[in-house]
């Protein structure tokens, strides 16, 4: 199919949730750079509930540079991994030192430990950057093979490269999160509500149901 052709025809999903904000509650670029470490292989709802007294105690990466591992750790007990991450926020805070320092472009995100292309390219999204990717997370990875956009794939850098090729770029910046949010309301992994998708008429999926 045409790149033209699949701007016009996923316009009705970005219109959607264009502009929504991300699931993770975060109030400033420093909370949300610490949010998308921990959330990895972990719920967005817990990451948004142990952060509150976290962020309390730690207004930004300066206090935490100022402080200790030992210091921080407590806070991350219910996070899945959190050793490893732990020492990953604490080295980050020790070499950018102030979240005036916070990259914005995706080859520096990427350069620092804890943030892989996706957490990268939601930071460029939320932060209003020029997009340098697409958003892939588990949700994107299970919805964009049943549309027919991409064969099925577990790899989410796999995935994004094949849907780079495929998209034209002026929809990058908002196209992942809106797939990641039809993932979580609608493309649900079992008996997705593809009546009240915006986009089934161009889906293989739900062509094939009606088939
Ligand atoms: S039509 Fe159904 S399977 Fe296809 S993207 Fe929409 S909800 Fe998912």
């Amino acid at each position: 199919m045409l790149f033209e052709n699949w701007k016009e025809n996923l316009e009705p999903l970005i219109d959607k949730y264009k502009g929504r904000k991300h699931p993770l509650n975060y109030n400033n670029t420093y909370q949300l750079l610490i949010m998308v470490i921990l959330s990895a292989q972990d719920s967005d709802a817990n990451i948004n509930n142990i952060t509150i007294p976290f962020f309390e105690k730690f207004p930004n990466l300066e206090s935490i540079s100022n402080s200790s591992i030992e210091e921080i750790t407590p806070y991350f007990k219910k996070v899945k991994n959190y050793p490893t991450k732990t020492i990953w926020i604490f080295e980050l805070a020790k070499l950018l030192k102030t979240d005036n320092n916070i990259p914005t472009n995706l080859t520096e995100l990427i350069d620092l430990k804890g943030i892989g292309r996706k957490s990268a390219n939601v930071i460029l999204r939320e932060t209003n950057q020029k997009a340098e990717g697409i958003i892939v997370d588990l949700h994107v990875i299970r919805v964009v093979p049943r549309i027919g956009l991409t064969p099925k794939y577990e790899d989410g850098n796999k995935i994004e490269k094949l849907l780079i090729q495929q998209l034209p770029y002026e929809i990058w910046n908002e196209i992942g999160m809106a797939f990641s949010f039809l993932g979580r309301e609608i493309c649900r992994p079992t008996n997705p509500k593809c009546d009240d998708c915006p986009i089934n008429i161009h889906c293989n999926y739900f062509k094939n149901l009606n088939q």
